[in-house]
């Protein structure tokens, strides 16, 4: 059996690698933080051999006009602005331990295969710098559809409002987040093996990525200062990332830490309302997000399947 579910990570994922790659077309506004971090990108192989990569020694960028959220819950990324539109970059390397990154990196550490980890094996995989970047629009449109059980089915290309496979959005720390879905034949829960402590695992381009609540994105959060625990389920807040059409990713609160209304929530854990944070401040009007919570919202555990709104810009 183990062999079995192997071989079906390989296949699951083995149709990203196609859409990643237009993701590297767009490089240009790198340039803008060449004071800082310009050498970031290519050396992270060899610099990193010696030092360990973490959320408080990653490169982070973000320039002065991009909006609060962004400069309040992200790390490890460059952020700018694209006429209204939020650019996030990233080189998708985990700002953590990972088996993914070889034996020999600082970041290695071995497979984990305690508790109930016990039937986890890795892919053959091994972690790779990507040039990931995502366009954020400033006013997303709705699709106005009816996310029921019907359109989430948890199948590839039975819809065509599905995000699509490879990079859909950025978690906090720069990590890459995949939808739901695996290749046809196959369900994400045959992926679930090949996950690490973080829940995540790269595919055979080295894209490294999360499908659900890691501990990764938490950690950013600590780090800048809004949670200690960074266990996700209790977390003081939970952020994951955000989704190329401007749906955000979070886990078991909102943002200002309170617990999501369950009661509203459509077939994957998704609702519309105002985000808010602890200080009181509204970050985003309306806006359609996600709670990933595995303990709490048990119908649905992961990124979701769907896009809400009508564009995913690359
Ligand atoms: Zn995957
Ligand atoms: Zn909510």
């Amino acid at each position: 059996m183990k062999y079995i579910s192997l071989l079906t990570m390989i296949i699951a994922c083995s149709g990203a690698k196609e859409s990643d790659t237009s993701d590297s077309e767009t490089d240009s506004d790198t340039d803008t933080d060449s004071d800082t971090d310009t050498d970031s990108d290519t050396d992270a192989d060899s610099d990193t051999d010696t030092d360990v990569l973490t959320v408080g020694n990653c490169s982070t960028n973000i320039d002065s006009d991009v909006p609060a959220f962004y400069q309040q819950y992200f790390r490890c990324v460059d952020i700018s602005m694209s006429g209204d539109d939020v650019v996030i970059s990233s080189d998708g390397l985990p700002p953590h331990l990972s088996y993914y990154y070889g034996q020999g990196h600082a970041n290695y550490t071995d497979f984990d295969r305690t508790g109930d980890r016990e039937d986890h094996n890795p892919n053959p995989n091994r972690i790779a710098s990507q040039n990931h970047q995502i366009q954020i629009p400033a006013n997303p449109v709705s699709r106005n559809l009816t996310i029921d059980t019907a359109l989430v089915d948890r199948e590839v290309n039975t819809s065509g409002d599905e995000y699509r496979t490879g990079t859909v959005g950025l978690a906090l720390d720069g990590v890459s987040l995949f939808n739901s879905l695996a290749a046809p034949g196959d369900v994400i829960e045959n992926e679930l093996s090949t996950f690490d402590v973080y829940q995540a695992h790269p595919e055979n381009s080295g894209n490294y990525h999360y499908h659900t609540e890691s501990a990764g994105p938490l950690e950013v959060l600590a780090e800048n200062g809004y949670t200690t625990s960074t266990t996700p389920g209790e977390a003081d807040i939970e952020v994951y990332g955000i989704l190329c059409d401007g749906t955000l990713v979070f886990g078991c609160t909102e943002l200002d830490g309170a617990g999501p209304d369950g009661t509203e929530l459509d077939a994957q854990n998704g609702h519309v309302h105002d985000v808010i944070d602890d200080d009181g401040i509204n970050h985003f009007d309306d806006r359609y997000h996600v709670h990933i919570c595995a303990d709490t919202f048990t119908d649905f555990l992961f990124t979701p399947e769907i896009q809400y709104y009508d564009r995913c810009s690359n």
